[in-house]
């Protein structure tokens, strides 16, 4: 029998860094927004899904429209350095600035940077200033690993104190947030610049002090959705904890221990969950009714309004029957109701199936979206010690320590690609790769992958499966200009895309200009090209080109997670496949009656070109141009 051996076609670096247990959030479908897509607190919690993208997005379009609005002058410790992998902080303290650019801004800030030893450097600083609201004793590191950032403003100046913690773990996106954060801090007190003796912070209720800076500067701290989307998720699967539980009645308690704070010190016991469920609070204020929402509000608050006041004005609805709306929000994303309600109704969820080596079904993030798992294979490997297998456990693999064994990792990363950029949709797993005793890859036979595809085609219906991915596939070509093997692959995906189901692969990474991996390089499938989210978008010089044969363009990197539920980041044409195929099934589920042509048509119209010096060129599939058209 002839071999086909496939290969995984991408490349890992697992960063070692864990996440949260990352539930899913935000089941509805995008086909219950309103054709306008505006959000209110009418439908606010029917649209929840909506939410982290609609504030994400405009976000990070409207810094980039207005020019820093003020001058940081940053000085460091003598012992401090910028976390490993930093960029410049003056990048994001000026996006930051850009962000807020309707409104008041000092035109100097002094920015100090310290770490644990430098804490009372950090502290003398503060003394030589001309007044502060910060007390030196409030700049410190409980250890190096621990350190305070405050940021204000006193008199006509903005003052940051940015504590840098050593620790390995200590993730650049967790510092550039910090200091967005402080600096939308140092806004908010400027808005009090005609009273100059005013510190308006404490007449802000604590969730929103500090919800609003966590909005800003997560969503500058994340330039990518899906990475945003991710962290948002593993702070939606933190345990309840001191708010008890998450129901709307206990959201609603929290509003009201974490609001107007007393001796400009907010409840202790409550103030952790101001920066995560005050976040979610501010977050969908924003969405409702625009980030400059958030700071009118503060401006409001600080020429002397009430918070009551203010909201109304601001939101023309009451603090009180506003809350009851933002409890049930709120409550409904950390609880998942619509995941438990509608994981069994079928035509509420499109399905992806994707074909790859094993998968860690004991992610909460991967098991919230899974509809189902099967394991097709030539061998008698799969879970149960045949060659097929359907249900609960057909994904995994004996001994389930090669679960995390590098030549098995990649279906649970290709799967938390696909999720994290589309989590309105369900995954069918199939395991099509198998495994020896030692946990190495045995050869894929010449029919696995057409009885996968068969099978999936016998079993549309009962998973309602939209869309086929697998990132696997070879280089092995003809040595014609017809280069491409002709298998049973080509009949069944033929037939697939016939009954509207596209079938996407990877186009490879080696490098070649003039020729595709099989299976992309069958002519009906979808085959998905790799570019790096450089600016402007650039095609990838791994990503191999056929300018016949490639369909579209998806970005070529990804955070992923690893079994176990470590993060880490993908790279490879297999990644682009995983995201261009969800985000191929938001389309087809805002517009589903388009054939698989006509989706084609509409991304290759809405879509941004790319190209590259060897002139691989085509069409970046582009989907929030399609979602906001
Ligand atoms: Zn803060």
């Amino acid at each position: 029998m002839k071999k086909l051996i496939l290969v995984a076609l991408s490349v890992f670096i697992a960063t070692g860094l864990i996440t949260n247990n990352t539930n899913l959030v935000n089941k509805t479908s995008v086909v219950n927004s309103n054709s306008s897509g505006l959000l209110e607190f009418t439908n606010i919690n029917e649209n929840r899904n909506l939410v982290a993208t609609k504030i994400w997005n405009e976000i990070n379009q409207s810094y980039k429209k207005s020019k820093p609005q003020t001058s940081f002058e940053m000085e460091f410790g003598p012992n401090t350095s910028l976390p490993d992998g930093s960029v410049d902080p003056l990048i994001y303290l000026n996006k930051a600035s850009q962000l807020w650019s309707e409104f008041k801004q000092p035109s100097i800030n002094k920015v100090y940077f310290f770490n644990f030893k430098d804490a009372s450097w950090a502290q003398q600083k503060l003394r030589n200033l001309n007044g502060s609201w910060f007390k030196p004793e409030e700049l410190s590191c409980s250890s190096p690993s621990v350190c305070a950032a405050l940021g204000g403003s006193f008199g006509e100046s903005g003052q940051l104190f940015i504590g840098i913690p050593v620790r390995e773990k200590y993730h650049v996106n967790n510092f550039y947030n910090t200091l967005a954060h402080e600096y939308t801090h140092t806004v908010q007190y400027y808005q009090a610049i005609k009273t100059p003796r005013l510190n308006p912070y404490p007449l802000m209720p604590c969730w929103f002090a500090e919800g609003q800076p966590q909005v800003s500067g997560w969503s500058l701290a994340y330039p990518d959705l899906n990475s945003y989307l991710l962290h948002r998720k593993a702070l939606l699967s933190i345990p309840a904890g001191v708010l008890g539980d998450y129901s709307s009645e206990s959201i609603k308690n929290f509003f009201s221990k974490a609001g107007l704070s007393k001796n400009n010190k907010c409840d202790s016991v409550i103030r952790p969950r101001i920066y995560d469920t005050g976040y979610f609070a501010v977050e969908a204020l924003s969405a409702i009714g625009g980030i400059n929402s958030t700071m009118n509000l503060v401006g409001l608050i600080s020429s002397g309004a009430s918070f009551e006041d203010s909201f109304k004005r601001v939101y023309g609805i009451s603090w009180s029957d506003a809350s009851i709306i933002l409890s049930e929000y709120i409550s409904s994303i950390y609880l998942k109701e619509d995941i438990k309600t509608n994981l069994n109704d079928k035509t509420f969820y499109p399905t992806l199936a994707i074909l790859d080596t094993a998968l860690d079904t004991s992610i909460p993030a991967i098991r919230s979206q899974l509809i189902g798992e099967v394991c097709i294979m030539d061998w008698n490997t799969c879970a149960n010690g045949s060659s097929f297998m359907e249900g609960s456990g057909s994904s995994g693999i004996i001994p389930d320590n090669c679960i995390s064994n590098k030549n098995f990792s990649h279906g649970t990363q290709m799967v938390s690609a696909a999720i994290a950029s589309n989590p309105n949709m369900k995954v069918l797993f199939v395991r099509i790769i198998g495994n020896t005793k030692s946990c190495a890859r045995q050869n894929t036979g010449i029919n696995t992958v057409p009885n996968a595809l068969k099978w999936l085609y016998e079993n549309k219906d009962k998973y309602n499966i939209k869309a086929i991915s697998m990132s696997q596939g070879h280089h092995n070509l003809l040595r014609s200009t017809k280069y491409c093997p002709v298998t049973n692959v080509d009949y069944w995906v033929d037939w697939l895309s016939k009954s509207n189901i596209p079938v996407f692969f990877p186009t490879g990474n080696g490098r070649d200009y003039l020729r595709i991996d099989w299976p992309a390089c069958i002519p009906s499938s979808i085959a998905v090209g790799g570019v790096e989210m450089e600016n402007p978008i650039r095609v990838s010089f791994n990503s191999n080109y056929d300018k016949n044969l490639i369909d579209i363009f998806a970005p070529i990197s990804a955070r992923v997670l690893n079994p176990g539920g470590s993060e880490g980041s993908a790279y490879g044409t297999s990644v682009s496949v995983q995201i261009a195929a969800a985000r191929w099934l938001s389309i087809s589920t805002l517009k589903p009656s388009l054939t698989i042509n006509q989706t084609l048509d509409l991304i290759n119209k809405t879509g941004i070109p790319v190209t590259n010096s060897v002139n691989s060129n085509g069409i970046y599939l582009d989907i929030d141009k399609i979602i906001n058209e």
